[in-house]
C-alpha cells in the first residue's frame, strides 16, 4: 500500500493508471470503523485501483467545534486500510490542501446548504463540498463511495456532481450500526459508558418516527416530528438539536407524509453531537441501515 501526502505525488500515481483501469475513491476523516470499512470493501470489489483519503478537513469545522479534539489514529487506520486491500492512501496536511492565498469555495443556494444540518453548522457544507471537489480533481476517480449516515452530505455532493458535470459516479451505501442500533461514528469515541447507553435514543426516535409515518401516510408531517421529539424527551442525557422530515434530494420540507422521505435527527448526548437518519423509499422499503451483526 502506497501512502501519499502531497498532491504532486498523488497526481503522479494517478497518471500511472490507464484509462481502462477503474479507480475507486473513499474519502474519510480517519479514525476508521466498520462504517468506513463497508465503503472500502465495496470499493475494493468494484474497482481495479482503490484510493482512500484520510483528512480531517479544517474548513468544515467552525471555530467552536471539535476540530482539535476530533479522534485521530493514523497508524491504526493505515493497518486497517492495508488489511482491507487499499492500494493508495492519500493523507495530505491542511497546508497542502489550503496553501497560502487559497480563497475559493463551492457555494450552493437554498436548503441544501442552509437548512437542517446546514442551519446548525453554518459553513459546514461549503467546507465539505469544496474539499470533496478538490479531492475529485486530484484523484480523478471513476466512482466515489459515501455513506447514507451523512444524508445531507450525500444530497450536497450529488447536487454538486450534477451541477458541475463532474465525471464521477457516486455510490451511496447504507448506514452501518452497532448491534443496539447506534450509527457507527468516529465521534462515538467521545461517549462515556452512560452517554453510550443513552445514545441509542436517536435510533429509537427514528424507529418511532418511521412507525408513526407508516400510520399517517398523507397526513401532516408534524405528527412524525412530534413522535421523534417525544422519544428524545424520554432520555434526560440527550439534548435535541433538531428532528425533522425532508425531501431527501432537495431538502425542502415535506408538505404531507409521503415517501420518498428522509427522517433526520441531531442531538447532543453528553460530550458528543450525534446525527442519524432513516431514508423511507417510495416502494415502501426503508433504508435504515445495517446492524453490525447482519454484515
Ligand atoms: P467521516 O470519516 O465521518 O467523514 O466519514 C467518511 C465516510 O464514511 C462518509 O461518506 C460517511 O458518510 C461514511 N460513514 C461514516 N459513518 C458511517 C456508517 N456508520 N455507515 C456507513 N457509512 C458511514
Amino acid at each position: 500500500m502506497q501512502i501519499i501526502t502531497t498532491i504532486q505525488e498523488m497526481r503522479e500515481a494517478r497518471r500511472a493508471w490507464t484509462s481502462s483501469q477503474r479507480v475507486g475513491f473513499v474519502p474519510t476523516m480517519g479514525y476508521l470503523h466498520e462504517g468506513h470499512l463497508s465503503l472500502i470493501q465495496r470499493g475494493r470489489g468494484e474497482n481495479d485501483v482503490l484510493v482512500a483519503s484520510i483528512f480531517v478537513n479544517p474548513a468544515q469545522f467552525r471555530p467552536d467545534e471539535d476540530f482539535n479534539l476530533y479522534p485521530r489514529n493514523l497508524s491504526r487506520d493505515l493497518q486497517m486500510l492495508e488489511a482491507a486491500g487499499v492500494d493508495v492512501v492519500f493523507t495530505p496536511t491542511p497546508d497542502e490542501i489550503y496553501p497560502p492565498g487559497f480563497v475559493s469555495a463551492v457555494e450552493m443556494a437554498g436548503p441544501l446548504f442552509e437548512k437542517v444540518e446546514g442551519a446548525h453548522r453554518p459553513g459546514h457544507f461549503r467546507g465539505v463540498a469544496t474539499v470533496v471537489l478538490k479531492f475529485f480533481q486530484i484523484v480523478q476517480p471513476y466512482q466515489a463511495y459515501f455513506g447514507q449516515k451523512d444524508a445531507q452530505q450525500v444530497a450536497v455532493i450529488t447536487r454538486m456532481v450534477i451541477d458541475f458535470n463532474l465525471a464521477v459516479k457516486l455510490r451511496i451505501l447504507p448506514t452501518i450500526r452497532e448491534i443496539d442500533g447506534l450509527a457507527m461514528s468516529s465521534r462515538n469515541a467521545y461517549l462515556d459508558p452512560e452517554a453510550r447507553a443513552s445514545a441509542t435514543v436517536l435510533y429509537r426516535a427514528l424507529q418511532e418516527g418511521r412507525r408513526v409515518f407508516d400510520l399517517h401516510q398523507g397526513d401532516d408531517p408534524r405528527v412524525v416530528v412530534q413522535a421523534m421529539v417525544n422519544t428524545i424527551g424520554t432520555e434526560p442525557r440527550a439534548v435535541l438539536d433538531y428532528a425533522t422530515i425532508q425531501d431527501p434530494v432537495s431538502f425542502q420540507p415535506l408538505e404531507v407524509l409521503r415517501a420518498p422521505a428522509l427522517l433526520l435527527i441531531a442531538a447532543q448526548v453528553g460530550p458528543a453531537r450525534l446525527i442519524d437518519n432513516f431514508l423511507l423509499h417510495a416502494d415502501g422499503s426503508w433504508n435504515v441501515g445495517i446492524l453490525i451483526s447482519e454484515c
